[in-house]
């Protein structure tokens, strides 16, 4: 079978074999997929930074059924610094893992792979004012590429904009205070500031969201609401969310 050649981000690795490993690679080209990478684990590889989690690389791969071969790759970026924070490290994680399980394998995002590329080399390089913020505009801009944009403009049961403080997660959107009573399941509140950065989260780039000011708490519990209600909406909850709240407070 012809070797396909595409650029792609390494989002999970697996120890396979002595020596081997099983990549998950998120492609320009073929979108979500799975190659056997051989001898990688040995120090003198010539493939073992190209195809370490969080690489950016450009692989030749022979595809197979279930898994591709690598036959060469070549690191274009490693983010680092990524790996020299622990904080960092657990927030670029999760990222890698909202698009492990937000896609099936063989189903392409080249845009999403694009800007995740943009929050990786932004939170790699420390540019942002707060990594929270390149967090939740990802998780926003991701679950409205995959259909769920939540409507943040008027109450989602009596279309008031008056009050509008809660945000319901089986609702899609945000409620006024009034319909609290009509709903089920749960709900966020949120204050002016909030409801703002969720705005903002859907209409202004990743570029300018950077250079954004927040308080901190108010920022954990956008993350939260917005884990929250991708996990809802995609039907599958991050363990590397859970994986970085516990880092956050061990003691719960
Ligand atoms: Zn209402």
């Amino acid at each position: 079978m012809a070797l396909i050649k595409t650029k792609g981000l390494v989002i999970k690795e697996q120890p396979y074999k002595e020596q081997d490993k099983i990549l998950t690679i998120f492609t320009e080209d073929e979108g979500k997929i799975q190659c056997i990478a051989r001898g990688v684990r040995r120090q003198k590889s010539g493939l073992l930074a190209s195809t370490q989690i969080f690489a950016y690389s450009e692989f030749v791969y022979y595809p197979g059924k279930n898994f591709g071969i690598i036959n060469q790759s070549n690191l274009i970026e490693a983010f680092y610094p990524l790996r020299n924070d622990l904080t960092k490290m657990a927030l670029a994680s999760y990222l890698l893992d909202l698009m492990y399980n937000a896609y099936e394998f063989f189903q392409k995002s080249p845009e999403i792979l694009k800007l995740l590329l943009h929050v990786l080399f932004y939170m790699s390089g420390g540019k942002a004012k707060n990594d929270l913020i390149l967090v939740g505009a990802f998780q926003m801009k991701l679950v409205s590429y995959l259909g769920y944009r939540p409507v943040l403009e008027k109450c989602m049961i009596c279309q008031g904009d008056q009050d509008v403080s809660l945000f319901s997660i089986e609702n899609n959107g945000i409620i006024c205070s009034s319909c609290r009573e009509q709903t089920e399941g749960y709900l966020y509140k949120l204050n002016p500031a909030m409801l703002e950065l969720l705005r903002d989260f859907l209409r202004q780039p990743i570029k300018q969201l950077k250079d954004r000011e927040v308080n901190p708490a108010e920022a954990i519990k956008i993350n939260d609401l917005l884990d929250h209600y991708i996990g809802y909406c995609i039907g599958k909850s991050s363990k590397a969310y859970a994986f970085y709240k516990t880092m956050l407070n061990p003691l719960g």
